[in-house]
């Protein structure tokens, strides 16, 4: 009997263990190393707030210092500079964003003022009308930009900003490492499910899939490819959810021209999206939603 209360006693206190421990965010952004030279920070799949902490950040180790590709959700800036931290403890020289969402923008602002921010331009147009980088923040606006193409570094150390077009917004940068034969591709490439299509900041479903097929026709070299908010992919996924973008549009399409409303466009979306094995389709009907009113505010016209 004695026994019993004791066993009892242990399993509250189990209990109460646990408890505590979901109250407390759990620090978990994890490091995954590619190579001696380049690493990714994952937990970037969105979901949970207790797990997600912005998108993949790629982090480049050279000479001089770290560059990192994204700088994910601010609420998650303590765990992200341990883990930079933990990578290397030379200085942060460069943080290229590959587009203005806080969740790969949030912590620009924590490795001091002497870090050179590069991106592409309509990429700093629109992080300027955040109020994260209002006021005493705008001193980590991007001062160096570029409208289609920038290289940094030379031999090993070489990246090369693209950018190919309108997509989730209008200033997506491909950023790609020639030595590692990796892109980072943002959130053009986020995850295999419907695009994010930011319409206020110049997203297009419209042009999407010749935005990716731009990409695809002129990077060479590429093995590796580092999605938005996905695990590490391969070159062919890439190409798949080009394909997957171009039907997704030619099926609203369809449908507009057939009269169809917005609920039943989406339905014939989600069943033209079980073509593609590993899909999901949580988030196809707000891209059809968007592809619909971009049509009827007119469609290709490019901004
Ligand atoms: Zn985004």
């Amino acid at each position: 009997m004695k026994r019993m209360l004791v066993l009892g006693a242990l399993v509250v206190m189990g209990g109460a263990a646990i408890v505590v421990a979901a109250q407390q965010k759990p620090q978990v952004i994890d490091v995954a190393k590619i190579s001696d030279n380049y690493y990714v920070l994952t937990s970037s799949t969105p979901g949970s707030p207790d797990s997600f902490s912005g998108g993949n950040v790629g982090v480049f180790l050279t000479a001089k210092g770290v560059v990192l590709v994204d700088t994910k959700l601010a609420a998650w800036g303590d765990t992200f500079l341990s883990r930079v931290r933990s990578i290397s403890d030379k200085p942060v020289t460069t943080i290229i964003n590959t587009h203005t969402h806080g969740d790969h923008t949030g912590n620009n602002d924590r490795f001091g003022t002497n870090v050179e921010f590069v991106v592409q331009e309509n990429t700093k147009t629109n992080m300027a009308k955040m109020d994260a980088f209002k006021g005493d923040k705008a001193q980590f606006l991007p001062k160096r930009t570029f409208r289609d193409r920038l290289t940094l570094g030379q031999g090993t150390e070489q990246i090369d900003l693209y950018y190919f077009g309108r997509g989730h917004t209008d200033g997506d940068a491909f950023v790609v490492f020639p030595s590692l034969r990796l892109v980072q591709t943002g959130d053009l490439f986020a995850w295999k499910d419907g695009p994010r299509i930011d319409r206020p900041n110049g997203g297009s479903g419209v042009q999407y899939p010749q935005t990716i097929a731009k990409a695809l026709a002129a990077l060479k070299g590429i093995d590796t490819v580092v999605p938005g908010h996905s695990p590490m992919m391969k070159l062919a996924d890439l190409q798949e959810y080009q394909r997957y973008t171009a039907d997704l549009l030619k099926t609203v399409q369809d449908a507009k021209t057939a009269g169809k409303s917005v609920d039943e466009a989406a339905a014939s979306a989600i069943a033209m999206t079980q073509k593609y094995r590993g899909y999901a389709t949580e988030r196809v009907k707000v891209s059809v939603q968007d592809i619909y009113d971009e049509l009827n505010a007119g469609g290709a016209a490019n901004r």
